[in-house]
C-alpha cells in the first residue's frame, strides 16, 4: 500500500509532490507521457529553443524559489532585459505600443482616440454592479468601449487565449474586481488601498534552457518517486479506505493500491478517471471548458526583418479579425533561443489555424517578405481552461463534492488559476493540507 500517490506530472502535480516530498511524505508520481512537466516543455531543434507552453513565469515567490533552490536552478534563473516592458497591441494594421504609464498614455498614444481616452475619466463616477459580469460587461461599464475591445481583450488573450463575451471577471482578475467592490472604483482603488499592501513581484523569469528546465531537474530530485510512460486508465474506491488504480505502461499492466490519491490532471481527463467514484464531481469537472490553440515557432534570418523586434511582441485585439492571437518575439527576450543572425517568433494562434494562414497574417503584420527558415507546429485541443461565468461556483462545488472522499485531492490550472505561479501554490496548498488529515 503507498502513502500518496499523485497522477499527472504537469507542473501542478510535480509542485504537490515536492511539498509533500519536504514533509517527508512517501509519493508516488504517475505521468502517462515520456516526459515531465506536462505542457511546461522546452526542446531544441536545429539551433533552436522552443517552449511548448509557458514561455515565462511572473514572480518568485517563495514555493517557487524553494523549489528552485532544492533542485539547484538558481544559478539558470533568467529574466528578459529592460526593454522587453515594450509591448504592442495590433491594430488598423500598424502595431502600436502599449503605454507605459498613464502620462504617456494620454499624450502620446496612438492607441485610443481622445473620446476614448476621456471615458477614463468617468470611471470613478460609475456605480458598482451587483451582478456576476464578463469581463466584457465589466469593462465596458466601467472603462467604455474602446479600452475593452483595443486594451483589455487582447490583454485577455495573451493570458488565457479567451473570449471576453465568455470569460467571468470575478474569476479571471480578482483584483480588479474586488478594487470595485472595496472602493467602488478602479482608480479610485489603486488610489486609495493601502500603500503597506506587499509589492507583487512583476519580473518575469524562465531557465537559461528553457522553462523545461525545472521539470528535468525535479525529475532528478524525485528519483524512484517519479514513473514516466505510466498512464492510470482505472480508479476505484476501496469499503476500507484507500484507492485501487490501474497503471498501464510498457512493461504491461500493473495494480497499485495507495491510501491517499490526488489526481493532477486536466479536468476533462480527471472526469473520466472519476466517473465511477462520484458521477457527480465528474460531470462538474467535464464542463470545465478549454480552448484550442495553435503554437507556431517560426525561425527567419535577421537581416530579412525590417522591424527591430525591440520589446517583448505583439498581441492582435479580436476586432481585427485576425487567427493570430499574439506574436512572442522570443529570440528578443532570452539569448540562445535562436541561431547566430536567426530570430525565432512564437505565434499563438486559434485552434485550426493553418500554416499559411498564420504565415501570411504574421509576415504583413510585421512586413517580412523572406519565407521563414524554420517551422514548428504545436496544435493543443484543450489548451487552457476557461474561466467562464460561474467557474468560482463550479470551482465551490468541485471542493465541497471532494470532502465526501477522505484521502482524494484534484489540482490542476482548472483550480485555482491558470498561470505556473498559481500551480506552483495549488500544490503548495495541497501539501499543507495533506499533512493536517
Ligand atoms: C500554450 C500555452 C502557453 C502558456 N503560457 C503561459 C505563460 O507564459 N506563463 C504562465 O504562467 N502560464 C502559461 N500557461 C499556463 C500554464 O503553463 C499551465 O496552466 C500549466 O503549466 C498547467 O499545468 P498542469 O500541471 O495543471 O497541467 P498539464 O501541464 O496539462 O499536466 C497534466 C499532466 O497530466 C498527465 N496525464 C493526463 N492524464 C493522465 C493519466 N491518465 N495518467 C497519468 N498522467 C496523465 C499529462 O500527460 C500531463 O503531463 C500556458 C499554457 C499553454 C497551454
Amino acid at each position: 500500500m503507498k502513502d500518496i500517490v499523485i497522477i499527472g506530472g504537469g507542473i501542478s502535480g510535480l509542485s504537490a509532490a515536492f511539498f509533500l516530498k519536504k514533509k517527508g511524505r512517501d509519493v508516488l508520481l504517475l505521468e502517462k507521457s515520456d516526459h515531465l512537466g506536462g505542457v511546461m516543455w522546452s526542446f531544441e531543434k536545429d539551433g533552436y529553443l522552443l517552449e511548448s507552453g509557458p514561455n515565462t513565469f511572473m514572480g518568485l515567490t517563495p514555493a517557487l524559489k524553494e523549489m528552485i533552490e532544492a533542485v539547484g536552478l538558481t544559478q539558470d534563473l533568467i529574466s528578459p532585459p529592460p526593454s522587453s516592458k515594450k509591448r504592442y497591441v495590433y491594430k488598423a494594421q500598424k502595431l502600436h505600443l502599449l503605454p507605459l504609464n498613464p502620462l504617456h498614455f494620454f499624450l502620446k498614444s496612438s492607441l485610443l482616440s481622445l473620446p476614448g481616452k476621456l471615458r477614463l475619466l468617468k470611471e470613478p463616477f460609475i456605480l458598482p454592479s451587483q451582478n456576476s459580469e464578463t469581463i466584457e460587461a465589466f469593462f465596458l461599464r466601467r472603462l467604455g468601449k474602446e479600452v475593452t475591445y483595443t486594451l483589455v481583450d487582447p490583454f485577455v488573450s495573451g493570458i488565457y487565449a479567451g473570449d471576453i463575451s465568455k470569460l467571468s471577471v470575478e474569476a479571471c482578475f480578482p483584483e480588479l474586481y474586488s478594487l470595485e467592490k472595496i472602493y467602488g472604483s478602479i482608480i479610485k482603488g489603486f488610489l486609495k488601498r493601502p500603500k503597506t499592501t506587499p509589492k507583487k513581484d512583476h519580473t518575469l523569469y524562465s531557465f537559461k534552457k528553457g522553462l523545461g528546465q525545472l521539470p528535468k531537474a525535479l525529475e532528478k530530485w524525485f528519483g524512484k518517486s517519479v514513473w514516466e510512460n505510466s498512464q492510470v486508465t482505472y480508479l476505484q474506491k476501496k469499503e476500507e479506505g484507500g484507492f485501487k488504480l490501474e497503471v498501464v505502461s510498457k512493461e504491461g499492466t500493473k495494480t497499485l493500491e495507495t491510501r491517499s490519491l490526488i489526481l493532477a490532471t486536466p479536468a476533462y481527463e480527471s472526469a473520466q478517471l472519476l466517473q465511477k467514484i462520484d458521477p457527480q464531481l465528474a460531470t462538474e469537472l467535464l464542463h470545465v471548458p478549454y480552448n484550442a490553440l495553435t503554437v507556431f515557432h517560426v525561425g527567419f534570418l535577421k537581416k530579412g526583418i525590417r522591424h527591430s523586434l525591440d520589446g517583448f511582441g505583439f498581441l492582435i485585439p479580436r476586432s481585427e479579425q485576425k487567427k493570430t492571437l499574439g506574436v512572442l518575439w522570443s529570440s528578443s527576450l532570452f539569448q540562445n533561443r535562436a541561431p547566430k543572425d536567426h530570430v525565432l517568433l512564437t505565434v499563438m494562434a486559434k485552434g485550426g489555424t493553418s500554416s499559411d494562414e498564420m504565415m501570411l497574417e504574421v509576415k504583413s503584420m510585421l512586413d517580412i517578405e523572406n519565407n521563414p527558415l524554420f517551422f514548428h507546429e504545436k496544435k493543443y485541443q484543450h489548451a487552457i481552461p476557461q474561466y467562464e461565468l460561474g467557474h468560482l461556483k463550479r470551482e465551490h462545488r468541485i471542493h465541497e463534492l471532494i470532502k465526501n472522499h477522505v484521502g482524494l485531492q484534484v489540482t490542476g490550472n482548472f483550480l485555482g488559476g491558470v498561470s505556473t505561479v498559481q500551480c506552483v501554490e495549488q500544490g503548495l496548498k495541497l501539501g499543507h493540507c495533506l499533512e493536517v488529515r
